[in-house]
Order: C-alpha cells, then sequence, then structure tokens
C-alpha cells in the first residue's frame, strides 16, 4: 500500500513483542525453537465468501484470529504467535480501529502475539490471511488419523446457531415467522461472528482424546475427515446432539440440518475410549466447556445415524465444501 502502509501497520498493528522475540518491524520476525513440535496452521478469509462487507469489523478481527486458533485447539497445540496478511481497498481508521481492537482483543486472551504480516492494497474486497503458531508434545497431538474402534464420539459446545444466523442474514425465508427473525437474528448471531475457539479444552485433552477436529464445514462433513483418516466408521445419534436451545422453534427438519450440517461452529468432535470418559468430562469441567456423548467409532466404513429409537435417519445434509458443484 503506497505511503500510509507503514504509519498503517505502526498505528494498529506494531506492539511490543513478547520478551525473547523479535516482532514487527524486521523483514523477519524471531521466535524462540518451540518446545515439542511447532504446530503451524493457516486461513484466509474474503470479502463476499466468508464474511459480509458490513460486517462489524471488531468481530472479523475476532473471527480471523479464532478460526486459526481453533484449529490448534483441535491439535491440542498451545497457541504462542501469528502472522496477519491484509489485503484492504483503503485504510478506514475506523474499520482498522474496530478490526484491530477485535483482533487483539482474542489474541491476549490467548497469549498469542501478532509478529509479523504483509499489508497490500486490494483491487477488490477485503482479504484477511491468518498464519498461527503453536507448540505440543509431538506424541500428544490431537490428529485425525488416531480414532479407534469402539471410542466414544463427542462434541464440545452447542450446533446450529451459526448456520441459523447465516439464513437469517442472507434473507432465507421460512427460518423464523417474521415477528421472529429479529430475536432469532439476536440470539444466533455471535455464534457465527464470535466463536470461542475451545484452546483450553483441546489443551486438556491431551493424552485423553485419541483423535480431534474442529468443526468448520458442518459435522458430518468434519467427523468424516476422522473416520477417513483413522480408516473406520460411526454411529451417531442424530436425538442426542446438543442443538442450541435459541433453535427451539425453528423448524425441525431446518434444525436438524443446521445441526447435522452447518459450519462454521469451530467446537471440537473428538474421540475418545469409554474408559476416559471420567477423564473427558473432567477436561470438560476444567474448562467450563459443557461436552456430550454422541456416539461410538465402529470398524465398518461410513456414518450411520439413527434416532432416539436406534432406527436409521437417511436424507443427511453435507457439509460446505468450495468447490462442491450445486445444483
Ligand atoms: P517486507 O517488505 O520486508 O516484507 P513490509 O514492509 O511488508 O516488510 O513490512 C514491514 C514490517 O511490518 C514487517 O516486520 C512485517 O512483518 C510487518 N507487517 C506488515 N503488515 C503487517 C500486518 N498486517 N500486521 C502485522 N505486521 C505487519
Ligand atoms: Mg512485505
Amino acid at each position: 500500500m503506497a505511503g500510509g502502509e507503514f504509519d498503517l501497520i505502526r498505528r494498529w498493528f506494531a506492539r511490543p513483542a513478547p520478551a525473547g522475540v523479535l516482532g514487527v518491524g524486521d523483514d523477519c520476525a524471531l521466535l524462540p525453537p518451540a518446545r515439542g513440535a511447532l504446530a503451524v496452521s493457516t486461513d484466509l478469509l474474503l470479502e463476499g465468501r466468508h464474511f459480509f462487507a458490513d460486517v462489524d469489523p471488531e468481530a472479523l478481527g475476532h473471527k480471523a484470529l479464532a478460526v486459526n486458533l481453533s484449529d490448534l485447539a483441535a491439535m491440542g497445540a498451545a497457541p504462542t504467535a501469528f502472522v496477519l496478511g491484509l489485503a484492504l481497498p483503503a485504510a478506514d481508521d475506523a474499520w482498522l480501529e474496530g478490526f484491530s481492537r477485535g483482533l487483539f482483543a482474542l489474541a491476549d486472551a490467548h497469549g498469542c502475539a501478532l509478529v509479523g504480516g504483509d499489508t497490500t492494497r486490494s483491487a477488490g474486497g477485503v482479504a484477511i490471511s491468518i498464519t498461527v503458531f503453536g507448540e505440543l508434545p509431538p506424541e500428544q497431538a490431537l490428529k485425525r488419523a488416531g480414532a479407534r474402534v469402539g471410542d466414544d464420539i463427542w462434541l464440545s459446545g452447542q450446533l446450529g446457531a451459526a448456520d441459523v444466523a447465516l439464513r437469517l442474514l442472507r434473507g432465507e425465508p421460512g427460518v423464523a415467522a417474521p415477528a421472529q427473525r429479529d430475536a432469532l437474528l439476536a440470539a444466533t448471531r455471535d455464534a457465527l461472528e464470535r466463536p470461542q475457539p475451545r484452546v483450553a479444552l483441546g489443551l486438556a485433552l491431551r493424552g485423553v482424546a485419541h483423535a480431534a477436529i474442529d468443526i468448520s464445514d458442518g459435522l458430518l462433513q468434519d467427523l468424516g475427515h476422522i473416520l477417513a483418516a483413522s480408516g473406520c466408521g460411526a454411529r451417531l445419534r442424530v436425538d442426542e446432539l446438543p442443538v442450541a436451545p435459541a433453535l427451539a422453534d425453528v423448524p425441525p427438519a431446518l434444525r436438524r440440518r443446521a445441526a447435522l450440517g452447518g459450519g462454521d461452529v469451530y467446537e471440537l468432535c473428538f474421540t475418545a475410549p469409554p474408559a476416559r470418559r471420567d477423564l473427558v468430562l473432567a477436561a470438560a469441567a476444567g474448562t467450563g466447556v459443557p461436552v456430550a456423548r454422541v456416539g461410538v467409532i465402529e470398524a465398518a466404513p461410513g456414518l450411520r445415524a439413527v434416532d432416539d429409537a436406534g432406527a436409521p435417519v437417511s436424507d443427511l445434509p453435507g457439509g460446505f465444501d468450495h468447490f462442491a458443484e450445486r445444483p
């Protein structure tokens, strides 16, 4: 970005680096070597694809980092630092003030320092690319491939609210009676715009869970990634899914679709052997995050969804895939 690039970085993104770190301002950041393995993850957020142009910039700053911290959480890694790539159509101080406030509030809450980045003028909308670094003992990583036959399947938090908020913001009909739409949006919007990455739970599940993933593309799709990587199948009890209470009046078919297929959830789906149920519950209690046991890993490949009576549930929704063919 011409001229103002360095002022912009200094004003909004340069902060004192933690001890032992060379942060914003040189050609590279310098970080001490990770204790254990270095965990690295990156996410790209594009205006019009991942967020609306008029979204509250403070919420966007929060979410841009939250989705990256969620990947560390799903691996059981402790966050250390991140870099920020930013493409902006203009240097809008009000927008930058809100964005950096949301970003740094979450960064500070997780002790994750911004140590560098790149800033450029965009020919189109806003684009945000964050790469986050963390560390963990590699033998305790919560890999997708770790699920074993007989493991319980667990979920943190609640499902469905982000999907419903997105449908409401898009003006989709049939989600709520017209008089209820505003209240339903108010009750679901934070789930979409301010997800809370489950970093503490991910850390507490080290040595307890066999496998984990964060639900960014919908429960069915993301659980499917664990099954594919682990070479097994699963039985999922759909009536025991922890659906957000705000969805009580949403039509049942839509509620189920939101819970099973809705993305942008950033809760953890993880597996652990039944002998460790007490340890899972202790990890949940110790981090203040509710967990629910919703299924079991089986040897036969594929995902079998069953209702309360054990009857198969068909007509399952797909998850989100940017390159999927759409009818
Ligand atoms: P270079 O030209 O060497 O790549 P830049 O001029 O792009 O460096 O950036 C100057 C410094 O500001 C670098 O330390 C870089 O990491 C940092 N920086 C640039 N953009 C951002 C940003 N959005 N957030 C944090 N740091 C940034
Ligand atoms: Mg540069």
